[in-house]
């Protein structure tokens, strides 16, 4: 597997970060996951103009153009088997003697990888996943993609132990996103999303899933969903760039809705293959 390391590629097992890198000692760095399909490179703009963000907000300077990073993106997925892929990239602060204020003069440490998406299975799919609610236990800025993920890691880990593939999280009353997703509900006929904000990421998917309702005029709006109003919900949908849009059939044990995949999310699974399949013939560009 070839991967990209602080300017050049190689194989995976060549690839070395210092011992020192801040990424490892504290966590402090950014990441992204872009998915490519048919080797086209899913939504680059919007994932980079949301890394440009991450970066800014923690203040490290981007190492690349948008031109250069779609030419590694290519370059690694050209590399990678399949046909359909997720780029991982991260960039950390660097390596610096221990501190946790930060040297000026340090430079990004920047990697980045290719692998094969699984999507969820068809029968997946026909049954919906379960999903379990759980206090958001993360900080206030949970609009940076940081690669600071253990609060995500162990509410994941929980949701799995209850047989659930995905966490809900709750903070001050309001179901806000997943432990690596974004949450809609479809509530009489109407998608609903918490607006973007620092309790939840601003999901790519979720934009495109925003876009698209947008376009063939499903209702749909950007509001708060106290924890009653999801425990209400006629459809849970959770969205992510490689999930995509996966219907949630059972909360904590009980069914949502009907208790199977309802017909808003089959309407918006419809869609946005559409537009994967549009974007693989070229007739959308990102
Ligand atoms: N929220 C969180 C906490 C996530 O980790 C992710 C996926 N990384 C998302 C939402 C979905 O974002 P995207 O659609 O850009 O993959």
């Amino acid at each position: 597997m070839t991967v990209y390391i602080n300017g050049a590629f190689c194989p995976l097992e060549e690839a070395k970060v210092s011992v020192l890198d801040r990424g490892f000692l504290f966590g402090d760095g950014v990441y992204e996951v872009i998915p490519a399909y048919g080797g086209r490179l899913f939504r680059c703009d919007h994932h980079l103009e949301r890394l440009e963000r991450s970066l800014r907000e923690i203040r490290i300077p981007n190492p690349h153009t948008r031109e250069e990073w779609c030419g590694i993106f290519t370059r690694l997925v050209e590399a990678c088997e399949g046909d359909e892929h997720g780029v991982y990239l991260q960039v950390t602060r660097g390596a610096a003697k221990r501190d946790h204020a930060f040297p000026d003069d340090i430079q990004p440490t920047v990697f980045a990888m290719a692998n094969p998406i699984v999507t969820l299975g068809r029968e997946v799919l026909e049954k919906g996943i379960d999903a379990v609610t759980r206090p958001d236990i993360r900080w206030a800025r949970c609009d940076i993609k940081a690669i600071t993920l253990l609060a995500n890691v162990l509410m994941r880990q929980e949701a799995k132990e209850e047989g659930a593939m995905e966490a809900i999280l709750v903070r001050d009353g309001l179901a806000t996103e997943g432990a690596a997703s974004n949450l809609f509900i479809v509530k009489d006929g109407t998608l609903v999303t918490p607006p973007k904000g620092p309790r939840l990421l601003p999901g790519i998917t979720r934009d495109l899933v925003i876009e698209l309702a947008e376009t063939h005029g499903l209702p749909y709006r950007e509001t708060d969903i106290p924890e009653t109003e999801l425990r209400r919900a006629d459809e849970i949908w959770m969205t992510s760039s490689t999930k995509e849009v996966v219907p949630v059939t059972r909360l904590d044990g009980q069914p949502v809705g009907e208790g199977k995949p309802g017909p808003v999310w089959q309407r918006m699974y419809d869609l946005y293959q559409a537009y994967k399949a549009a974007l693989r013939a070229g007739t959308v560009t990102g």
